[in-house]
């Protein structure tokens, strides 16, 4: 199925996750406007107090070059550009982490979490290896095809009808797969298969 027909599938059967979508991209495009417009507007007045700066449009358009590079290619650019993929879980492993807790070199305070790691092959032959909390470990397996849909945070089980389980995609809480909503945060739970 392609990603124009999960949309409009999502839109239809799961309307509040696909506001949810919606919404996470707005808000993401709108913080990163308003951060250019405020380095921008800072290059600009104070290059206008600085009367007698030399090369003030080359000043300028490196800060308009680095505004530029970090909204469209850097962080951002994946959650907004970004594209929904299908892959095929062909591994599946945990592992606990050590994670630092506080602000590195302020102080640092080490904490064991337990992640599930699924090693991933796309269409494509391309591979990668995604870490999810451990308590979503339950709702994939190895030869389950997922779909990782651009905007949430966990993948979508496209095949596998039997599964008695299901991860809601925002939160990644396990639930029944007769839910309708999440029983955590109550967000509707979309089935495609
Ligand atoms: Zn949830």
């Amino acid at each position: 199925m392609d990603i124009k027909q999960i949309k409009s599938r999502l839109k239809r059967e799961a309307p509040d996750l696909y506001r949810y979508v919606r919404m996470r991209k707005i808000k993401k495009a709108i913080k990163v406007l308003l951060l250019d417009t405020v380095i921008l507007s800072l290059t600009w007045f104070t290059l206008a107090e600085m009367n007698r700066v030399k090369n003030k449009a080359v000043i300028l358009f490196c800060v308009i070059a680095i505004c530029f590079l970090y909204s469209f290619l850097a962080k951002p650019r994946g959650l907004l550009f970004g594209k929904s993929w299908y892959v095929t879980v062909e591994n599946k492993y945990e592992q606990t982490v050590k994670e630092n807790e506080g602000f590195v070199r302020i102080y640092t305070q080490f904490e064991n979490v337990r992640y599930v790691f699924l090693e991933l092959k796309s269409e494509k032959k391309e591979t990668k290896t995604v870490r999810l909390p451990a308590h979503c470990s339950r709702g994939y397996e190895v030869g389950d095809k997922l779909l990782f849909y651009n905007g949430l945070h966990f993948p979508f089980v496209t095949e596998n009808t039997e599964k008695e389980k299901i991860v809601c995609s925002r939160c990644g809480a396990v639930n029944e797969k007769s839910n309708s909503a999440c029983v955590d945060c109550k967000i509707s739970l979309f089935k495609i298969s």
